[in-house]
């Protein structure tokens, strides 16, 4: 492969570049003056000679004649000097041809009329003539056909009178001329084309010291960033230097495998270890390990290994002096070329005050609102029952005042929940307790329980299209306080008559659930701040609508405890929908839950045991209590998926009105209703009929036992061979 100046010298050499011709055009011009010159002088010089020895008129003629030929050419070159940016080579060419063509008639014209005469004269004239073609070559041989012409004007009247002259010695001569002119032509054009190769070496070479000129250039500005570049290092290294160096925290400098290699001043005053202690010792061993040496070694190790900065956050640093520091480390890996951790820069800040006052507002908080919470409920428990008039009859006026301060109560109690609940989360006591939520049901249930506070606003809540049947896994209470906090926000933000739409759909592994309303929307500014604690758009919605500005702080730290995401979008057409996403529980899991538990409550104890035995032996777990009372311990204490429950039970007389009091631990068991005969139904009223979903007669078959229970609740265990 050529390098490109190799290349354009090839173009240059074998093609030249148009640029050639305002070359060959500048060489010629630039010859015409002294050329002319030369010619005007030889001129003179011959014509003085020529007086002596043939007629004065036609030697003052040719003279006359040869200087209008080269005042012409003289002329033509002034007047291409004056226009040469503009002129046109080729235009340029032809007239220089014109002029060469006229000079060398000029002196064709002298060869052929002072030829005939004496021998001394005749050998002058052919002198001349060679002298004159010969001289033309330096200046018309750039273009070989313009010397061609010139040459013929000057050879050719020649010829002809050499041959007109007659003898043989002249024929000869004659013969021999044109051979001369073809040589000096066949050099003319040897001389162009060198002229040409010259003039591509010469364009190569110019282009190659522009561009090295380029280079140079080039070169100079890099070296000058490079050397600002050198300083600003220097300088960026002093002022890092100092932060570390005057920085309030601890900064240190490891290797790979966890050795100080520097530390700066206010490592060694925080620790209390001099620098030339802690230099070379191990920082795991010595700062990052806390009570358990050996899995911080680990974590160092799996660290390392993924190059990545990480935090660490040591309860137990021990100080020189025995002091334990509570310490939040930022680790930054710096890596090699290979892409291998070289050094680690660890930033280490004392936490041990910070940790302290958050304890001690933690602690402070939840004693101030567990001392706040026990007189309150007490107190609304009295207006509750002062409300209920169990004590007599409230006059109008008086029950106005109670209801106020009952509301306001109610108000005060959920605010002190609400920061109970944030306080518990941000101190990490908050414990959930998962197990598989049927979802579907649980957010049935929510609009059931909201709608009545809804109805405040005039609102509606509805569920869009058929929720998906999926279950998750999800602290119940927990995630039905989330729902709740999402429809009741909907609900206060939306227009009167209007309605907030539930929706729920799979997504991948995730199921999403998502509460539309036709509300005023977040505002732009707010948005960012909207899961942060006490945070409100306008601080006049707590007056007006009532609330924290804590309800959705704490959603969000639910659902990330489970895993889940929430957030929030504009509403098509309007409003806001906000929406939380949670996995999706495959099914072995929800299978490795155990069996499905299932409740009987029946007094007949040979009817139960059938019930329980058919049940058992198909996989389910099965609970057998007589009456009402145990029902409700165990409802208390466990989930069922199933409770066969008869109309008809010692300690309750409506098993209708027993199911709205359980409402709340019943959740989504389905209820089958047992009769001891099929005239023993009592009618199920229309919205009871999600929770109650068939009935059994004592004398039903095992089949139609297994068939109303697994339509009720699925099969207890999935079957294998199915
Ligand atoms: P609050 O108890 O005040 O409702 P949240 O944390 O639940 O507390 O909500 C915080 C703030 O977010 C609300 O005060 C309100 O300004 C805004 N917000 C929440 N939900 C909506 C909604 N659906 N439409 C408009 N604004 C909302």
């Amino acid at each position: 492969m050529l390098d490109p100046s190799e290349k354009s010298f090839a173009a240059g050499a074998q093609a030249p570049v148009p640029d050639v011709e305002r070359e060959r055009c500048d060489f010629i011009y630039r010859r015409a003056l002294p050329g002319t010159g030369a010619a005007l002088a030889f001129s003179l010089l011959l014509s003085a000679y020529l007086l002596r020895v043939r007629p004065a008129e036609l030697v003052l003629l040719w003279l006359a004649l040869a200087i209008g030929c080269a005042g012409y050419f003289a002329a033509l070159a002034l007047a291409y000097r004056r226009s040469r940016e503009s002129a046109e080579p080729q235009l340029w060419i032809r007239r220089a041809a014109f002029a060469a063509a006229m000079l060398g008639a000029s002196w064709g014209f002298a060869a052929a009329v002072f030829f005939p005469g004496a021998q001394d004269e005749q050998v002058l004239i052919a002198f001349v003539v060679a002298l004159v073609t010969a001289g033309g070559l330096p200046l018309f041989s750039t273009v070989w056909w313009l010397y061609a012409l010139y040459a013929a004007a000057v050879i050719l009247p020649f010829n002809v009178v050499l041959f007109a002259h007659g003898t043989a010695f002249f024929r000869v001569f004659g013969a021999v001329v044109p051979l001369f002119y073809l040589a000096a032509v066949a050099a003319a054009h040897e001389l162009a084309s060198v002229f040409a190769s010259a003039y591509g070496v010469r364009s190569a070479y110019r282009r190659l010291a522009d561009d090295n000129a380029e280079v140079q250039t080039q070169l100079a500005e890099q070296l000058d960033s490079l050397l600002e570049a050198h300083r600003e290092v220097q300088a960026y290294g002093r002022k890092l230097a100092l932060f570390s160096e005057r920085a309030p925290i601890a900064v240190l400098e490891t290797d790979a495998r966890g050795t100080i290699l520097e530390m700066n001043p206010a490592a060694e005053n925080l620790f209390g270890w001099a620098a030339s202690e802690m230099l070379g010792r191990n920082v795991v061993t010595m700062l990052l390990g806390g009570d358990d040496v050996a899995r911080t070694e680990q974590w160092w190790r799996d660290f390392i290994a993924a190059g990545k900065p990480e935090t660490l956050v040591v309860d137990e640093v021990l100080r020189r002096d025995g002091l334990a520091l509570a310490c939040e480390w930022t680790l930054t890996p710096l890596l090699d070329e290979d892409g291998k951790v070289s050094t680690i820069v660890l930033h280490g800040r004392d936490m041990t005050q910070q940790r302290a006052s958050e304890r001690v507002r933690s602690e402070f908080t939840s004693t101030l609102s567990h001392e706040l919470r026990t007189p309150l409920t007490s107190i609304l428990g009295s207006l509750q029952l002062l409300r209920s008039g169990v004590m007599g009859d409230v006059p109008k006026d008086q029950d106005e005042l109670v209801e106020i301060a009952e509301k306001n109560s109610k108000r005060l109690l959920d605010l002190i929940n609400e920061v109970l609940d944030i306080e518990k989360i941000e101190s990490g006591r908050m414990s959930l307790t998962p197990e598989p939520v049927q979802l579907d049901e649980l957010l049935r249930e929510a609009l059931t329980l909201n709608q009545g506070f809804a109805d405040r606003f005039s609102v509606k809540l509805r569920l869009e299209g058929e929720p998906p049947r999926v279950m998750v896994r999800a602290d119940r209470k927990r995630l039905m306080q989330v729902v709740t906090n999402l429809l009741s926000n909907a609900a206060k933000f939306s227009p009167p008559n209007g309605s907030v739409d539930v929706m729920a759909s799979r997504r991948e592994g995730n199921v999403r659930v998502g509460v539309g309303d036709r509300g005023p929307g977040i505002p732009e500014a707010f948005r960012s701040r909207i899961f942060g604690r006490f945070a409100q758009a306008h601080s006049a919605d707590s007056r007006i609508k009532g609330g924290s500005g804590l309800g959705l702080a704490i959603s969000k730290r639910l659902v990330e405890m489970m895993q889940g995401v929430i957030g929030f979008e504009e509403r098509q057409g309007g409003g806001t929908t906000f929406f939380f996403e949670l996995p999706v529980l495959a099914a072995a899991e929800r299978d490795a839950a155990g069996p499905v538990r299932v409740l009987i409550t029946e007094q007949d104890t040979v009817a139960a045991e059938y019930l329980a035995m058919v049940l058992e032996k198909a996989g389910y777990r099965v609970d057998h209590v007589p009456n009402a009372q145990d029902s409700k311990v165990l409802l208390e204490r466990w989930h069922y998926g199933c409770w066969l429950l008869n109309t008809r039970l010692p300690d309750a007389g409506d098993a209708l009105a027993l199911l709205d009091e359980l409402q709340a631990q019943l959740r989504d068991t389905r209820v089958v209703l047992l009769a001891s005969l099929g005239t023993d139904r009592v009618p199920v009223p229309e919205s009871k009929r999600q929770r109650i979903v068939d009935w059994l007669v004592k004398n039903d078959s095992r089949e139609r036992i297994l068939d109303v229970v697994e339509d009720a609740i699925g099969p207890a265990l999935p079957r294998a061979a199915a």
